[in-house]
């Protein structure tokens, strides 16, 4: 990727897109040959690169790298590079299906929870919601999101014998973002994203934050109402933020070479 009109933050490069923009760029991966990936760093994922930076190539490797978080809105202003707004990852996923559903296009949903004697994996259940939801849609392939390294030359046949064209990479950052770095050239795919739990929202498992929360930047507090285990990966927004505060775009570590 170019780092030309992409927004700096802490270095990771974003690109400075609303919701049409990402869907139509994101719809343009699809339409054309090779494989494309978008991540959809929050400030977790940001500040996590800052602290491992063998990670910055990973995300700014990307094709479109949204800002899903509105954590990263606020340090762009900080910075005095705004950003247009947040985008998150979950609503662009659901843009792209409704699109898709017309197109006749393949999706392949991979990760989430594995299948139990009372239901199937969470990929199959959000993969039949979806279909529920949009009738059109094609899902070419689904496969739970536990697995041993041994087992992926497997799933990247699986997915590749499947004819998708979309695929959905839910395992959790920086997990997603590294396994579609390291196989994007083993995929046939046109676009992969790293989506983290949304496979775990469109089944029902998991539910989005009422409105009022979403609309006031409030979806993270939500969030940790709901499931307060998660505080430990929380105290990285405002680590985030002050060392944003603090340091601006200075001390970004540098990007060690590959092996
Ligand atoms: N997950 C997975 N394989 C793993 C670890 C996690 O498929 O080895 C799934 C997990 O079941 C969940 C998702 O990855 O569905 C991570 O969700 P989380 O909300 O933590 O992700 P975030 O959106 O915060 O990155």
């Amino acid at each position: 990727m170019s780092a030309e009109n992409r927004v700096n933050v802490r270095g990771v490069y974003f690109d400075n897109v609303n919701m049409e923009e990402a869907v139509d760029k994101a719809m343009g991966f699809i339409a054309s040959e090779g494989c494309d990936y978008i991540v959809t760093p929050n400030a977790e994922i940001v500040q996590n690169c800052l602290e491992n930076p063998e990670n910055y190539k990973v995300i700014n490797g990307s094709s479109m790298t949204i800002p899903d978080g509105i954590g990263v809105v606020y340090a762009a202003k900080i910075l005095k590079t705004p950003l247009k707004c947040k985008v998150a990852g979950c609503e662009l996923a659901e843009h792209l299906i409704e699109k898709i559903s017309k197109t006749g296009d393949g999706v392949y949903f991979f990760g989430g929870g594995k299948a139990t004697e009372q239901a199937p994996c969470i990929a199959k259940q959000a993969a039949d919601k979806l279909t529920e939801k949009y009738p059109g849609l094609v899902v070419s392939g689904y496969r739970d999101g536990y697995f041993k390294d041994e087992d992926v030359p497997g799933i990247i046949d699986d997915i590749n014998k499947s004819g998708a064209k979309l695929l959905f990479v839910c395992l959790g950052a920086p997990k997603q973002e590294k396994w579609i770095y390291a196989n994007k050239d083993k995929l046939d795919v046109h676009l992969a994203i790293g989506l983290g739990g949304s496979l775990d929202v469109f089944s029902g498992n998991v539910k989005r934050a009422p409105k009022f929360f979403i609309k006031c930047n409030l979806e993270w507090f939500y969030r940790l109402i709901c499931m307060p285990t998660r505080i430990g990966r929380m105290m990285k927004l405002p680590k985030f933020l002050f060392g944003t505060m603090i340091h601006k775009n200075k001390n970004i570590p540098e990007v060690p070479e590959e092996k």
